[in-house]
Parts: structure tokens; C-alpha cells; sequence
């Protein structure tokens, strides 16, 4: 059988073929850019595992306490490794990013002090955590407050804002990497960089902490490596190479990742206790495929881009920028394209394509949105994943694919969706 027959049966006409052919084509000397990145991530992963002498007897589970497990020191040692920090916190108990960063904050902040954001609004699930939206067990309950300073209109840093923002009681700076659901550019490590330097000149003792989410192995270097004390992030996204079945990570100055500890599990306990149960193997096998999972998102990514914009759609990044995290999001200005989107990405998986997307009143989130994941792992967004909260400017927000040629499907498949319902001309 020819492929494109086999596309056919899947549901993808000729004519969305042959629009994506030329596009694919032209793509590849950017592709042969990603998998340089990959090779370099591949390394540097590899190279971090042979220094921390793994071998077989670490992907044994210990239960209860968990006091001596081999397995998860090690895994941390690989982390603190990988990504050039003093120590790591890697936990299937930080059950999310959001816990992740949540333990960050909280171990390493104490009542009367300040945060700020100076990279503008953080994640939305962060709003409750810190207390900008009321919640109960925020931050602002325990006396810590925030303060925000916005990108410039070029999405560039307010230096000046930020240096009257910085004062004795600016504890924590929390820079998020990742645009998230926001239509700002995404920073690049070498800008996040800059400005540290900058806020380390304001305050030598001020913590950097960069939110790493969707960042990682994007590029050859990671915050860590321009001066954050702390990065953080998510195992059910790049670092977890869609093996991870839950997790999260902190990485960076060794008193900073003791506080987070020391938060985690209790006072006194810290890093001594917490059972890995059976999860280590997956945990540093999903590691070791990071690089070229990472890259497969990537091209994905980068094809959407060039697709959607041949079609007229506003993209962010557009299709020739550098790349900073793995995110598309596409500007459709209308709820019925973002929902044919979402549909487009759940017919292409290999789990649950018979399902319909709805939009729904997610917790943690102020807008009702709609997401598109046929996932191994649930809520895993390395996987090939869709979403979108639905309010204008009706941005699609899209992301991973453990395989590039499973990318490319769930992008042929929405442009399919968007094509059948007259909402796009081929
Ligand atoms: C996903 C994400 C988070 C939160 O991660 P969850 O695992 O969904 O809780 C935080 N910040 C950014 C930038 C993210 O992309």
C-alpha cells in the first residue's frame, strides 16, 4: 500500500497531503538543526549517567520509608548532573510542575517576604499557589507577598520597572521560561541569563528561580548553567521522555534544594526518606530518550508553524524563529476553529481518537478550556496534546509528540478538521 492510501484510511485527504508535502520539504535543514541540539542533549545525558555509575541495581524499588534507596539518590545525582547544578530533588511524590514549584517557593520562603515575577502574570495554576487569585493555602495566607513587573511591548525586559521593584524584602525571583498561556514570546536561556546577571547586581543574595517547564533540552544549555539557584519541572513533560508516569524535579544550589526537602517530606526528614516504589527504571529511561523526544516535539512544533501560517494564522513562535520551549500556539480567533483544532489532535492518537474534546471548568483554571490528549499517561503533555482555554484571542496552545511522524498526524488531522468544516481553503 502506497502511504498516501494509508493516510487516506486514517482519515487525511490528497488535498491536505499535498499542502503539508512543500512545507515538509523546506523544512529540513531546519530539522537537521533540532537533531544537532539532540545529539549534544543525548551526550550530555548519557555523559551524567556514566559519572553517577548507573547500573541495574538503581532501578529497584524500596517501599515504606524508603530510607537508603539507591535508586532515587542516584537519580538525583543524574539530575544534578544533567543539568550542572549542586544537587537535585526528583520525586514521583512532587506530583506535578505546579507541586514542584509550589515546594520550591514555600521551602525556600518565609513569612515576610516578597517574590517577583519581573517576566510579567506567571502560569495560571501559580495565581492560587502564590495568592493572586484567593485560595486557600496560598502564599499570601502565610504572609508572603508578590509583586509583578510586565515585558515590554517588544517582549523585551523593563529594567527600570524591575530595579524599583527589587527591595529588602525580595526574597525569590520566579522567572518563568515558557510563555505558558500567554501569547509573550518564550525566553531563551541566554536572556534569561542577562537577567539574572541584572538582578544579582540589584541584590547578590536574591534566589533566581526559573520555572524550566516545556524548556528543556531545547537548547544546549539549561538555566542552571547562566546563574539560577533553582530550575524546576515537570517528569510528565520533557524531562520524563514520556516514560515518567508522574514526577517532578528541582535542580540547583545545594542549601535551596535542602529547604525544598525539608518541605516536601517534613523538618528534619528532607532528602532521607521517600520510597521510589517501582518507578526509578522509567524514570531514568524516560531521561535517556529526553534529547530525541524533545526533538521529535520540536519538529512538530516548527511544521504547525510554517502550516498554519501559509494558511494566514498569526503563530507564535512564527515559522522561522528560534525555538526556546517545545509550544505552538496558534491565533484562530474563532472557538469553533480552536475545537476542530483540539478534535484534529485527539483523532490522530493511539489512545482514546474515538473520543469528542468539550471545553470544561478545569480547577485551577479561570476560563473554561478544551484539551486534545490521546495520552499513555494522563495529563502527560510531551505527549502529542492540544490546548486551549476558550477566551479571545481563541490561541490554541500545542505541544509534544513522543514521535515526530505522530506530530505530523495530529497536525495533517486538524488542518483535516479545520478543511472539512470550511474553516480553511486548500
Ligand atoms: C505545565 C506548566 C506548569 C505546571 O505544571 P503542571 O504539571 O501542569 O502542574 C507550570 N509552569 C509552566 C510554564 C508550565 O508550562
Amino acid at each position: 500500500m502506497e502511504l498516501t492510501e494509508l493516510y487516506g484510511q486514517l482519515g487525511i485527504s490528497e488535498a491536505v497531503i499535498q499542502f503539508a508535502k512543500e512545507t515538509e520539504s523546506d523544512l529540513r535543514p531546519r530539522f537537521e538543526t533540532v537533531d544537532q541540539t539532540a545529539e549534544y542533549n543525548q551526550l550530555k545525558v548519557i555523559q551524567a549517567m556514566q559519572k553517577a555509575r548507573v547500573s541495574d541495581i538503581h532501578f529497584a524499588g524500596t517501599t515504606g520509608y524508603g530510607y537508603n534507596d539507591l535508586g532515587r539518590d542516584t537519580l538525583e545525582a543524574v539530575y544534578a548532573n544533567a543539568f550542572h547544578g549542586e544537587d537535585a530533588l526528583v520525586r514521583p511524590q512532587l506530583i506535578s510542575g505546579t507541586h514542584a514549584l509550589t515546594v520550591a517557593l514555600s521551602g525556600n520562603l518565609r513569612p515576610g517576604d516578597e517574590i517577583l515575577s519581573p517576566v510579567g502574570k506567571p502560569y495560571d495554576t501559580l495565581e492560587e499557589v502564590i495568592g493572586i487569585r484567593e485560595s486557600v493555602g496560598s502564599l499570601k495566607e502565610f504572609g508572603i507577598t508578590y509583586r509583578q513587573t510586565d515585558l515590554l511591548a517588544d517582549g523585551s525586559f523593563d529594567y527600570e520597572a524591575i530595579r524599583g521593584a527589587v527591595n529588602e524584602r525580595t526574597k525569590l525571583v520566579e522567572i518563568q521560561r515558557s510563555k505558558g498561556y500567554a501569547t509573550r514570546p518564550t525566553l531563551s536561556v541566554k536572556q534569561i541569563g542577562e537577567l539574572i546577571s541584572f538582578l544579582k547586581s540589584l541584590k547578590p543574595d536574591v534566589i533566581c528561580m526559573v520555572d524550566n517547564c516545556y524548556g528543556e533540552f531545547v537548547e544546549t544549555i539549561e538555566p542552571t548553567d547562566v546563574g539560577a539557584d533553582m530550575i524546576v519541572g515537570s517528569l510528565i513533560k520533557n524531562p520524563g521522555g514520556g516514560l515518567a508516569p508522574i514526577g517532578g524535579y528541582i535542580v540547583g544550589r545545594k542549601d535551596c534544594i535542602e529547604r525544598a526537602a525539608c518541605r516536601l517530606t517534613a523538618p528534619g526528614l528532607g532528602k532521607e526518606v521517600g520510597a521510589s516504589l517501582g518507578v526509578s527504571q522509567s524514570l531514568y529511561q524516560g531521561l535517556f530518550l529526553a534529547p530525541s523526544v524533545v526533538a521529535g516535539a520540536l519538529k512538530g512544533a516548527i511544521f504547525a508553524a510554517n502550516l498554519y501560517e501559509r494558511l494566514g494564522f498569526s503563530v507564535i513562535p512564527n515559522g522561522t524563529e528560534s525555538r526556546h520551549d517545545i509550544i505552538q500556539s496558534i491565533i484562530f480567533q474563532k472557538p469553533e476553529a480552536v475545537i476542530r483544532f483540539c478534535r484534529g489532535i485527539q483523532a490522530a492518537a493511539p489512545v482514546d481518537s474515538f473520543v469528542t474534546p468539550e471545553p470544561w471548568a478545569m480547577p485551577g483554571y479561570d476560563s473554561d478550556v478544551i484539551m486534545a490528549a490521546g495520552a499513555f499517561i494522563q495529563g502527560s503533555s510531551i505527549e502529542l496534546s492540544a490546548d486551549a482555554p476558550m477566551k479571545p484571542p481563541y490561541a490554541v496552545y500545542f505541544q509534544g509528540g513522543l514521535t515526530w511522524h505522530h506530530a505530523k498526524l495530529g497536525i495533517l488531522m486538524s488542518l483535516q478538521k479545520l478543511y472539512e468544516a470550511n474553516l480553511i481553503k486548500l
